[in-house]
């Protein structure tokens, strides 16, 4: 069972333009940076009360992040739901017919495991399922 929107992704060209527009749309300049190398990307987030927004651009030209923006443009790329047990919802998922991008687990950012699921089987939303790690 989802608990919460742990955070939304949007993709971004360029992260330190897009960095100060967000900080003033949020009126904070608390921002945390982190770059998750497997799927090549860099992040800036905002923790605004519960929830994270999180900015994300690409380091590499094959990451999966570069594809979209070719794509789509600039936007809101993923809705993340914060859920105990990723591995269990993927296999919960998967017998309701949900396709998934990622069969199991893997280290994503704010220290969580997460897994895609496919937005073709999701009403074209793109969707995370995260889990803080113990
Ligand atoms: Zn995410």
């Amino acid at each position: 069972m989802a608990k919460k929107i742990s955070h939304l992704g949007i993709a971004v060209k360029d992260l330190a333009a897009s960095e100060a527009l967000f900080a003033i749309l949020l009126g904070t300049d608390e921002v945390h940076h982190e770059v998750v190398e497997d799927q090549g990307v860099q992040i800036a987030s905002f923790k605004i009360g519960d929830s994270i927004i999180e900015l994300t651009a690409p380091i590499s030209p094959d990451s999966p992040i570069a594809t979209f923006l070719e794509k789509r443009g600039e936007g809101i790329h993923h809705i993340a739901l914060e859920v105990d047990d990723v591995a269990a919802e993927l296999e919960r998922l998967k017998t309701k017919g949900i396709r998934l991008i990622d069969e199991a687990p893997r280290d994503g950012a704010h220290n969580m495991s997460i897994a895609f699921l496919h937005p073709k089987s999701t009403g074209g939303v793109l969707v995370e399922l995260c889990e803080i790690k113990k």
